[in-house]
């Protein structure tokens, strides 16, 4: 028996390497606890029928010496991430059957290295929401607390993840879409640097915001996963070429141990008690490793959260216009062309796509435009300036990574403004291009997970995986 609970990436390939066990008894053992937990959870919407081959194919590389790190290591895949041949429908009803025709950037790369993709994951429709309830496929499970949400969108990676049903997941973010669940789920999760992982193949949400992102049980196994993903693609027009990172990150690279608490953004609202105990136990478990922790005013962060459901909107109800019932996936027929797409749209999409898609045409609207969409990129450029000034002095800042522990099914569906506070700390970092890590920070009376993010500078995931291990070792 192989000890899932305890193995990383690490522990795999040493395990695999020296023949302990090969990558389909591996493989095997995971297809068996995902028999036994998926039907409760709902983490999974499908698993890949050729998970086996996929499985032979890496014993193939460590017979000829061609492994790397990630060989035969089983990750579960988001279903809005294309993967050649299998379907990705975004957890819409208007892609169920929509059979992806090219890899993504991220599963060319991680195929090339052997990986096993098990499944895709389930995740909230085009990956709007924070809970996964939006699916057109029903709820995923928290696997702490049936009754809870694993978080959102990226929800059923984090739950697969958490229920040692994959060793290692991936999630996208637009806002908060990977650190949210893995906050939620107790597990490193990260939001990477915007075109730092290319969004070739992944299907778009908000192009200026949307990215790939790993979840791991530690940071070492997010690592790992970022380093095999991150990478200049000429697919992505906004990717960054190669010799601009090295000249950006040989500049920068600094490291004071100085982080940053944005006080008067915690002093919000509905930021629950024990989130808030958390957070202050966190930072003076930081300050007793060497770290030094400065309360800062940073007032536009505030504004985050409201220009994200702006230029947010907007984007997503350019990307989704495509989907016309004749180009791709579900189609109603009419009578005449107009119906058609009003048919195909109306049944394709679920409340939460349909209120975007209203609110996003709305902002774009002649003679709204400029009040709502050009301000808030404005006030986007802003918080950039307000953030980029910030790093002169500090590596990071520090916030806690949602402002509730999992909450009920149910208990915010039918409230999008209490959803989207969900959001509150994750949209700097998204609006700023810049990378944010959440960690496991304790958990609450009642034993739910908690985490604790940290936001660091345009390219400098090294500082997050250095504070994220140094504090994995304080909790
Ligand atoms: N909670 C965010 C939203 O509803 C999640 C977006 C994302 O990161 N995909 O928009």
């Amino acid at each position: 028996m192989i000890d899932l609970k305890n193995l990383t990436i690490k522990k795999a390939h040493k395990s695999l390497k020296e023949g302990e066990y090969t990558v389909t008894e591996l493989v095997t053992m995971y297809l068996d606890v995902i028999k036994e937990k998926n039907k409760d959870l709902n983490a999974y919407l499908e698993i890949y029928d050729d998970v086996l081959n996929q499985a032979k194919n890496a014993e193939e590389m460590f017979k000829n010496g061609e492994d790397t790190l990630l060989t035969g290591i089983p990750i579960a895949l988001k279903d809005n991430i294309l993967f050649d041949g299998h379907i990705s429908s975004a957890g819409s009803k208007i892609l169920e059957n929509y059979k992806a025709v090219y890899d993504s950037f991220v599963v060319e790369k991680l195929k090339k290295q052997g990986v096993v993709f098990l499944g895709r994951t389930n995740m909230d429709e085009f990956a709007m929401g924070s809970s996964t309830e939006t699916s057109a496929y029903g709820v995923t499970r928290n696997p702490y607390d049936l009754t809870r949400v694993p978080g959102g969108s990226s929800g059923g990676s984090a739950a697969a993840l958490a229920s040692e049903m994959a060793l290692a997941s991936l999630g996208t973010e637009t806002c908060g879409s990977v650190r949210q669940p893995a906050s939620f789920c107790g597990l490193v999760g990260l939001r990477t640097t915007y075109g730092s992982v290319s969004r070739s193949g992944i299907i778009a949400m908000g192009s200026s915001l949307d990215q790939v992102g790993p979840m791991g049980k530690n940071v070492e196994d997010v690592e790992i996963l970022f380093e095999a993903l991150n990478g200049f693609d000429k697919k992505d027009s906004t990717s960054i070429p190669e010799e601009k990172r090295n000249d950006f990150i040989l500049k920068e690279k600094s490291f004071k141990k100085k982080i940053a608490i944005p006080r008067d953004f915690l002093k919000g609202e509905g930021i629950d008690k024990e989130v808030l105990k958390n957070f202050e136990e966190s930072c003076e478990k930081l300050r007793n490793a060497g770290y030094e922790l400065i309360d800062v005013t940073l007032p536009l962060l505030k504004y985050s959260l409201a220009v994200y459901y702006i230029v947010m909107p907007a984007e997503v109800s350019s990307n989704l216009a495509r989907y016309d019932g004749i180009r791709y996936g579900l189609q109603v027929d009419g009578d005449k062309l107009y119906d058609v797409y009003a048919k195909s749209r109306g049944k394709g999409f679920g409340k939460e796509a349909r209120r975007r898609i209203l609110l996003g045409t709305y902002i774009l609207s002649h003679g709204y435009h400029d009040a709502y969409y050009n301000k808030a990129l404005k006030v986007r450029k802003e918080i950039k300036e307000e953030l980029f000034n910030l790093f002169n002095d500090f590596d990071a800042f520090i916030t806690p990574t949602v402002p509730f522990p999992p909450f009920k099914l149910g208990e915010r569906l039918n409230d999008p403004v209490a959803m989207y506070l969900s959001d509150i700390f994750s949209a700097p970092a998204n609006l700023a291009d810049i990378p944010s890590i959440s960690i496991p920070s304790g958990r609450t009376e009642g034993g739910l997970p908690l985490g604790i993010q940290f936001t660091a500078p345009f390219l400098r995931e090294d500082i997050l995986f250095t504070i994220g291990k140094d504090f994995e070792k304080l909790v």
